[in-house]
């Protein structure tokens, strides 16, 4: 294998041990650990194991989880009567609600009754605003989490072609915005995109957030390039990426496995941004982002 292997697994620990030490002294110094409210309407089995994940990442890190779940028929006035309780308690720093919702229930609407500065998953208008004017503002998780994975492995970005595959809001977009803070020539591709091989091929810096097993070849990768790989598709093999995994590193430079590679520093970054709306609620004045 060419490619260096992103250790993502063993990357996403260390900042969670760093965020350990910061969190046990903002308390110290606060009086009160950051808080975290997680809100899951229904029973999805997967949606019920990244919320616990959340959860127990928060209890392992001295942030206090308030673990919010409701019938999967609960009616919208009854999700949003909690959003904005939940908006208004002080004890409470960030608050996540996760999706996807119920059919019943309008995601993007409940989305917005979370204020500014406790939308720890950044996906509100206004994070998102504040994301596409370069103003402070929480970021979303996984995008900012492919940032630091970039970062520790000193991938330069000031110039560099990076590809993004996927245009949604919870991942392509933000992270298209985010690496073009930094400077670099951003690309973003999608289902209409013609010729997909040959523009991922210009890239860099390649990043699938697709949702299309395997989609990425060995014929998408410039030999020495950054490839991470954001998908999560489960299938007959278990968890496989959006990658070609085998085929493409032995092309790349550098690659994120799946898993084991994104997937964990997304936990991390929500545990930080929990950290930041906290430390901000503390000093309004001082609004950072992450
Ligand atoms: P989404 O379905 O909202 O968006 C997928 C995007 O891919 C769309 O913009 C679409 O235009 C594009 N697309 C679809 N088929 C394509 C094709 N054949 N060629 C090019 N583009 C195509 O998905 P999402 O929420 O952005 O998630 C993407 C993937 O990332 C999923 O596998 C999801 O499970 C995973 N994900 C992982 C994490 C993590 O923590 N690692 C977090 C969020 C999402």
């Amino acid at each position: 294998m060419a490619a260096t292997v992103i250790d993502g697994k063993a990357h996403a620990q260390r900042v969670r041990d760093a965020l350990a030490g910061e969190v046990a002294r903002f308390t110290e110094q606060a009086g009160a650990p950051p808080g975290l409210a997680t809100v899951l309407v229904g029973d999805d089995p997967a949606s019920d194991v990244y919320v616990s994940n959340k959860q127990r990442a928060c209890a392992a890190a001295g942030i206090a989880g308030f673990d919010h779940r409701l019938a999967p028929d609960a009616p919208a006035d009854e999700v949003a009567t909690l959003l904005r309780a939940l908006d208004a308690d002080p004890a409470v720093s960030g608050i996540l609600l996760q999706l996807p919702l119920p059919e019943h229930l309008d995601a993007r609407a409940l989305t917005e009754l979370i204020g500014p500065a406790k939308d720890v998953d950044g996906l509100t208008a206004a994070s998102a605003g504040a994301l596409a004017q370069g103003r402070p503002g929480l970021r979303p998780c996984t995008p900012t989490g492919v940032m630091e994975l970039l970062d520790a492995h000193d991938v330069a970005l000031e110039g560099a072609e990076a590809v993004v595959l996927g245009r949604s809001t919870l991942v392509g977009r933000p992270l298209a915005l985010l690496l073009l803070e930094r400077h670099a020539t951003v690309t973003v591709c999608h289902s209409r995109t013609a010729d997909l091989e040959s523009v991922c091929a210009r890239a860099d810096v390649l990043v699938a957030a697709v949702g299309v097993p395997r989609l990425v070849g060995v014929g998408h990768v410039k030999p020495g390039a950054t490839v991470i790989d954001v998908g999560i598709n489960r299938g007959p093999d278990g968890l496989v990426g959006d990658v070609d995994f085998d085929a493409v590193a032995e092309r790349a430079g550098l690659i994120t496995p799946v898993p084991g590679g994104v997937g964990p520093m997304t936990i991390a970054m929500l545990l930080r941004n929990t950290l930041a709306a906290a430390r901000a609620q503390q000093a309004p004045a001082a609004v950072r982002s992450t």
